[in-house]
């Protein structure tokens, strides 16, 4: 029989009327005829309520306390979306991740899923069982429970959706679909049709919230077709899937910003092999996500480095440098957390020239000075002041013609 695994995200199942709408719109698709996994975020706002209340206790909790306390806002959601679905005459059964065998590294809070073993997901579906899973967590090798990082639910699912050999993978959220933009920033932006996984992918990585960037990574790697709609109508939503032909015609599909980022410059490093090594090898074996990175030319003998990083692992980033101080020699660190990141993607790019000057040449109109940049095959990023990011949004959206 046909599978899909559907995902309902936190708004989604905020209150216990969402919870009993998305066990009706379970038992819909179960009564179509389709086995259906769930996975199912924390309600509403609970991750950030929980992280707060660690805060209250201390500014240092465990990596493996805090998954403890994240795990339990899906175990809350979990268990109460299939009390719904059962007391709606369908048999359902809920799990943990650990339960469904999602095996993840043991590196807490941002752990990475290495295998799906879904054996008891896989029995009671046989039985005829709606099986509920809780989104964004798993177990380590070591039996501890892990999180996946915020957002991580949509990676759960298209990682079950594989296991389980789904035919596809529903992403229900609170927008109609994947826009060429933020529409609360530019009102006229559009819904699409469909995204290749490789722009999803820039754009995701690139700020938009509307997927988890491993989740986009796990469904290109595994060709998982994902369809990412709202839960609040039954409008057809964006599809997910490979690049076709056509798809590169679309010079830009879509700009996103992160305002989440802060930058972080070393001034005068001494400029010799191995020191470049020496700095983002530290950084990442603190598990720290360096984004961008510029250095200039060295003058002197020495030269400045600048690099991108979570805003939430500034201070562990600068921990790191501060180290390194003796070894390096370097004169001084400067932290900017004043910044954001717009940026365009589009698989028309790769076969057009003269895309990076227009993008500068919008925000120059706008007065707007650009510090950092960045590019790839398909995405063209530039780090603006955060008060201009909004504006600079707005202008490429029309430089663009994506209205
Ligand atoms: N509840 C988690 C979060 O808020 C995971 C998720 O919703 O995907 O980040
Ligand atoms: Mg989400």
């Amino acid at each position: 029989m046909n599978l899909i695994v559907q995902k309902y995200g936190g708004t989604s199942v905020a209150t216990p009327e969402l919870i009993k709408r998305a066990a009706l719109r379970i038992v819909s698709l179960k009564k179509k005829g389709y086995d259906v996994a769930v996975v199912i975020s924390a309600m509403g706002d609970t991750t950030d309520r929980l992280l707060n209340l660690a805060t209250k206790i201390t500014d240092r909790p465990s990596g493996r306390e805090l998954d403890m306390l994240l795990s339990s806002g899906e175990r809350v959601a979990m268990a109460l979306l299939s009390m719904a679905i059962n007391s709606m005459g369908f048999p359902a059964i809920s799990f943990t991740g650990s339960q469904s065998g999602i095996v993840t590294d043991t590196v807490h809070t941002k752990a990475r899923i290495k295998a799906v073993r879904p054996y008891r997901v896989q029995e009671e579906l046989k039985k005829g069982k709606i099986v509920v899973v809780a989104g964004f967590q798993g177990v380590s090798p070591e039996h501890e429970v892990t999180t996946l990082g915020r957002g991580g639910s949509d990676t759960t699912a298209v990682a079950l959706a594989y296991a389980l050999g789904a035919e596809q993978c529903e992403i229900l959220t609170d927008v109609d679909g994947v826009y060429t933009a933020d529409p609360r920033i530019v009102p006229r932006a559009r819904k699409l049709d469909a995204i290749s996984y490789d722009e999803m992918l820039e754009l995701a990585s690139s700020g938009a919230k509307v997927l988890h960037t491993r989740s986009v990574e796990l469904a290109k790697q595994y060709k998982v077709l994902l369809h990412v709609r709202s839960s609040f109508n039954e409008n057809p939503g964006t599809i997910v899937k490979e690049e076709e032909k056509q798809m590169e015609e679309i010079l830009v599909r879509g700009i996103a910003y992160d305002d989440s980022e802060a930058k972080v410059t070393i001034r005068e490093v001494p400029d010799r092999p191995g020191v470049a090594a020496r700095i983002f090898g530290s950084l990442a074996q603190a598990n720290i996500n360096v984004d961008m990175i510029i250095q200039n030319v060295s003058d002197s003998g020495t030269t400045d480095m600048s690099f991108t990083v979570p805003e939430s692992e500034l201070l562990q980033a600068l921990g790191c440098i501060e180290k390194l101080r003796t070894e390096m020699e370097f004169k001084d660190v400067v932290a900017d957390n004043d910044i954001a990141k717009v940026s365009i993607v589009g698989l028309g790019m790769r076969s057009h020239s003269g895309v990076a000057a227009r993008m500068f040449q919008a925000l120059a109109e706008k007065g707007i000075n650009i510090e950092m940049i960045s590019t790839s095959e398909i995405k063209i990023s530039c780090v603006v002041r955060r008060p201009e990011v909004e504006e600079a949004v707005k202008a490429l959206h029309k430089a663009f013609e994506l209205e």
